[in-house]
């Protein structure tokens, strides 16, 4: 089957080719495929993006963005599915709000969802900070028919490819067409190197230097040339709440972020050691809470906020040194227990790691474990690397606050016990009123909103 662009349309994008030749120097064209390239890899990189003036510039062309959940959302029974897919359109609808970016519609397609807007390449990559998103591609919306989406992947081409460049057409099409995807990435190709000679393309079906996707919908078709990678994981919100123990240092806020990954709500709850630590500590855990917020926009700011450090003062007076820590952290799973009780969450998660900490060895977690009587203690990073878990801090925008200079504490025995006895720890604890502690801690937590 062949197609062809009429005299009318051919004179379309000849006139449009003229017009960015014009606008677009060539430098700004290499600008432009740079920044390209990293928004590919990386959320984080919006911001250099927007600064560079590439949003608004992007926005003038793409009208559409098209959104890809993760295949686990597709292998859900229908009933599921459906439910996960309305609580991911709300998520996203909550970020386009939020950062006031205006949008006709969004279609709900064969497992994508389609969002009409001037502002496509903004909102690609606000929303691919959202759970449940697997990727987005700003793009162009046509017709189905074979002429309107080779003018369009031509005009795309045009902007995209430079002089030498290689290229391969991918194709996916839901629907019914008088053609196949293999008819339309063939006929796109012919096109582009047809309309587009004076470039001296070629195809390259195995290692292209730009690729160009059209994905046919029914009646609609999309054309785009980018991916932006969203988190994946499942829409936040389609799991229960957990109260995540947030200290502010590296690990805890990969923890709760995981969490938030597999589509939990977080309330977070941060222990103030003061006088033991000090402010630089707490508002080294307020700044990583608001990162990690950034994460749940349309869901609660709120955090926990409980002084610790009298309960700490009672442990270096009347407890074996060695146990301090682990004391310390059995005394922050029960008040967590009763935080989750009224916040009616299903778990406690904790930033710990098989043996990153003297308290975090297998013998000493199990001594800790006991100390939760009613919910689950969920360890995220229990197998992670050091290195691992950092990468991920960097990757979601912890890291740096996580890093910023604060105060340890200053309650950590210099050799803590790295092999606890439960009947040692049980022991310690009959010389304390626990009960009572944990009744004068929950009495005195704040709750911040961030
Ligand atoms: P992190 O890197 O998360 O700060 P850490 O490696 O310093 O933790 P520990 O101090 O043993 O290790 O803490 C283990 C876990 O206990 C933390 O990941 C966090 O979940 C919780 N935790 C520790 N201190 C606090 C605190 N002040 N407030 C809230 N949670 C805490
Ligand atoms: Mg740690």
């Amino acid at each position: 089957m062949s197609y062809t662009l009429s005299l009318f349309q051919r004179g379309l994008i000849t006139m449009k080719l003229e017009w960015f030749q014009m606008v677009w120097t060539q430098g700004l064209r290499l600008a432009r495929v740079s920044i390209f390239k990293e928004i590919s890899t990386m959320y984080l990189l919006e911001e250099e993006a927007m600064r560079s003036g590439f949003g608004e510039r992007e926005s003038l062309r793409f009208d559409s963005v098209i959104v890809r959940h993760g295949g686990e959302i597709g292998i859900k029974g229908a009933w599921t599915r459906r439910v996960y897919e309305r609580r991911l359109l709300n998520n996203l609808k909550g970020m386009l709000k939020h950062y006031e970016i205006p949008y006709d519609a969004i279609l709900r397609r064969h497992g994508r969802f389609y969002l009409k807007t001037p502002a496509a390449t903004e909102a690609s990559l606000k929303l691919s900070g959202v759970f449940g998103v697997s990727s987005l591609s700003p793009a162009l919306e046509t017709t189905s028919g074979m002429r309107d989406i080779a003018a369009k992947s031509v005009f795309l081409a045009s902007l995209t490819l430079s002089e030498g460049n290689s290229f391969a057409v991918r194709c996916r099409r839901v629907g019914e067409h008088p053609y196949t995807s293999s008819d339309v990435c063939r006929e796109v190709g012919r096109e582009i190197l047809s309309e587009l000679s004076d470039l001296g393309l070629r195809v390259d079906l195995k290692n292209p230097d730009v690729k160009l996707g059209v994905e046919v919908r029914d009646d609609r078709a999309f054309v785009y040339s980018e991916v932006v990678r969203g988190p994946g994981g499942l829409p936040l919100g389609t799991q229960k709440k957990v109260v995540c123990l947030l200290s502010g240092g590296i690990d805890s806020p990969v923890a709760c972020w995981l969490a938030m990954k597999r589509g939990c709500p977080i309330v977070p709850l941060y222990f103030d050691n003061s006088p033991f630590t000090d402010e630089s500590t707490t508002e080294r855990a307020l700044n990583v809470a608001a990162v990690l917020f950034d994460w749940a926009i349309g869901f609660p700011r709120r955090m926990y906020m409980v002084p610790h450090g009298q309960n700490l003062t009672e442990f270096k007076m009347k407890c074996p040194e060695r146990l301090t820590c682990i004391l310390c952290k059995r005394m922050m799973y029960r008040i967590a227990e009763r935080i989750a009780e009224m916040e009616r969450a299903e778990g406690i998660v904790t930033g710990e790691a098989i043996g990153e900490q003297a308290s975090q060895t297998l013998q000493n977690l199990r001594v800790l474990n006991t100390a939760a009587k009613k919910y689950p203690i969920h360890r995220p990073l229990l197998g992670f690397d050091k290195a691992e878990t950092e990468r991920i801090a960097q990757k979601i925008g912890t890291y740096k606050p996580s890093t910023k200079r604060a105060k340890g504490c200053s309650a950590a025995p210099r050799k803590p016990a790295t092999m606890a006895k439960l009947q040692q720890v049980a022991e310690a604890e009959e010389g304390l009123n626990i009960v009572e502690m944990v009744e004068r801690s929950v009495k005195s937590l704040k709750v911040v909103n961030i």
